[in-house]
């Protein structure tokens, strides 16, 4: 496996270790880009968001074929009926938005850097989250699993932060 992790627009806190992590995790090479954020026709003005699957359909032909690929771009994003999604998937590619999985969406926080590492954190989780996804793994039951899924960041908060030992057999990851 090789896995592509791609930033669009800029960068996010606590890129290299993710890059690091993630290496790690999936005992594969991790390849990186940073692109510029496309013109897109996926933004609806009048809720300041963008459709999910226009824009990862105009991201996905930047992947690097053969890879997993995670887009992580910074736009608010939405999915059909569903107000807001922290991430989406389609076609082998996925992508995360880091907008409202940073604290400070939520308003000033009292502590900037532990802020900062649960934005890390949080972002971590969802492109963990993600690739296992396009390795076919699917919603996990166990609360303690990265896999578990969560539609608000409260549930991204309380569930684990690696994958648990169904999982990661399925992935076949040892240890
Ligand atoms: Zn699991």
């Amino acid at each position: 496996m090789h896995i592509g992790l791609i930033l669009a627009g800029r960068t996010i806190p606590g890129f290299n270790a993710l890059v690091d992590s993630l290496a790690g995790t999936f005992r594969s090479p991790v390849s990186t880009k940073f692109i510029d954020f496309p013109f897109t026709r996926s933004f609806r003005k009048i809720r300041n968001q963008y459709v999910a699957d226009v824009l990862l359909a105009e991201l996905a032909p930047l992947a690097v074929s053969g890879d997993k690929t995670v887009f992580v771009v910074h736009e608010d994003l939405f999915c059909g009926s569903r107000e807001f999604v922290f991430s989406h998937a389609k076609n082998g590619c996925a992508m995360v938005s880091a907008t409202r999985l940073d604290p400070r969406f939520y308003g000033p926080p009292a502590d900037l850097p532990s802020a900062g590492l649960l934005f890390r954190e949080r972002i971590r989780k969802e492109v963990l989250r993600q690739i296992g996804r396009l390795c076919g793994l699917p919603d996990c039951r166990d609360k303690s699993c990265v896999m578990a899924p969560s539609d608000s960041v409260e549930g991204v908060d309380s569930k684990g932060k690696e994958f648990c030992a169904k999982c990661r057999d399925s992935l076949h990851l040892e240890g």
